[in-house]
């Protein structure tokens, strides 16, 4: 530090987040995690993990017992998937349609397993019928790994389909529902799928840093009849069963984010007030909207509309616009967030969020009302004062 400059508490500026994740945390949330700090073997505390696993239990549509929140980002809750259902010399089906499946690729080659990729277009839903070729092509196949909802393009695939299509060839599915969870129906027992992990900051509307996951009793059974131990000491769900796993008598594994979990467990609080349909009927709502404006102003979506996920909307950024510049106005001077597009879209796309306590009216309002005033000062011909009322004509009537 220069001698001369003051040393201060941070502050950060307000900002509406509408990007790919973190959404808005409503101040419930960060409130609770205010409270204060108790042990994380006290049996106030024991009491507190039991309601969180009921919760998240409802919130996957799940009755697996293993149903926990990973110490860690969503990032993390991928990681403990494959390093507990992947061991060396096995064969996992990965379906890469965006950043994220990409990812799953590089964990199951670290796991020293072989990654046989089934590869669609970015912007394109995974195909279950190159899955099924794949699945018929590598008998014995260990699991097939997807993304639900793919937050690098905003494209939903078929997630019961391919936790099929698995379960029919004696494989595990491995789904990643980070973006999904809250935001549109994750029907774990439904589907039949054996490993799901998600993640706190998109549509359950918590702070980043924790990763919600379940695991079938399937599942289960083979992190217990694993040849070799799991190279990572702290995600051995071996291990971390002792503490999470539902008997009286928790062990010291880790110590717990306290504070962390307190709101975890408010968001979930305000997701089962409010009702996993509501949740995903309110998404669906805030996604029409934002659509009617947007096409209202002359703006096209990425993604074909039966495979676009209400929560991530990937917009094509209009001939001749500087879109790194059109965000910066938009963070500067609404103070509003969205999200660039990754690899393959950086540059082409925005992605605009509608997650968690971020998909309201004024949410919708708000980015409309930004973006069609910055881009005509841009000089993009985009139709002036015809999105507000598209977007009002679906929200009220
Ligand atoms: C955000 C995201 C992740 C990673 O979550 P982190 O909390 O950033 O580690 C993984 N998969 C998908 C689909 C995501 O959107």
């Amino acid at each position: 530090m220069s001698s001369n400059e003051p040393v201060l508490s941070f502050n950060p500026p307000m900002r509406v987040l509408m990007g790919p994740g973190p959404s808005d945390v409503p101040a419930r949330v960060l409130s609770a995690m205010a409270r204060p700090t108790i042990g994380h073997l006290d049996p106030a505390f024991i009491g507190l993990m039991d309601q969180i696993k009921a919760l998240l239990q409802y919130a996957f549509r799940t009755n697996n017992a293993l149903t926990m929140p990973i110490s860690g980002p969503g990032s993390a809750g991928m990681e403990a998937c494959f390093v507990n259902l992947v061991e060396p010399g096995d064969t996992v089906i990965v379906c890469v349609n965006g950043v994220f499946g990409g990812r799953m690729k590089e964990n199951v080659e670290r796991c020293g397993a072989t990654a046989i990729v089934v590869a669609d277009d970015w912007g394109t839903p995974v195909d279950p019928a190159k899955v099924d070729a794949a699945l018929k092509a590598n008998p014995g196949a260990k699991a097939v790994a997807f993304v639900h909802a793919e937050t690098s393009t905003g494209v939903a695939s078929d997630a019961a389909t391919l936790c099929n299509l698995a379960r029919e060839h004696g494989a595990l599915s491995i789904v990643d529902a980070v973006t999904s969870l809250g935001g549109i129906p994750v029907l774990a027992d439904e589907w039949g799928a054996d490993a799901v992990y998600s993640g706190t900051q998109k549509c359950l509307s918590c702070t980043p840093g924790l990763s919600p996951l379940t695991f079938s009793e399937r599942a289960v059974e083979v992190v217990q009849s694993r040849k070799t131990k799991t190279q990572s000491w702290f995600l051995d769900f071996n291990l971390l069963l002792g503490y999470w796993g539902g008997n009286a008598k928790r062990a010291y594994h880790h110590t717990a984010p306290v504070n962390a979990l307190y709101g975890l467990h408010e968001s979930l609080v305000m997701l089962h007030e409010e009702g996993l349909e509501a949740a995903w009927a309110r998404h669906a709502k805030m996604h029409e909207a934002l659509k009617a404006g947007l096409e209202a102003m002359g703006l096209s979506f990425l993604v074909a509309p039966e495979h676009r996920l209400p929560q991530l909307n990937a917009v094509n950024v209009p001939a001749g616009i500087d879109e790194a510049l059109v965000r910066a106005h938009l963070l500067e001077r609404y103070g509003l967030e969205i999200g660039a597009g990754l690899g393959a879209l950086a540059g082409k796309v925005w992605r605009i969020g509608l997650m968690g306590a971020s998909a309201t009216p004024n949410h919708v309002t708000l980015c409309l009302t930004a973006l069609e005033t910055v881009l005509a000062e841009l000089g993009a011909t985009v139709a002036v004062g015809k999105a507000l009322p598209a977007a009002a004509k679906v929200l009220w009537g």
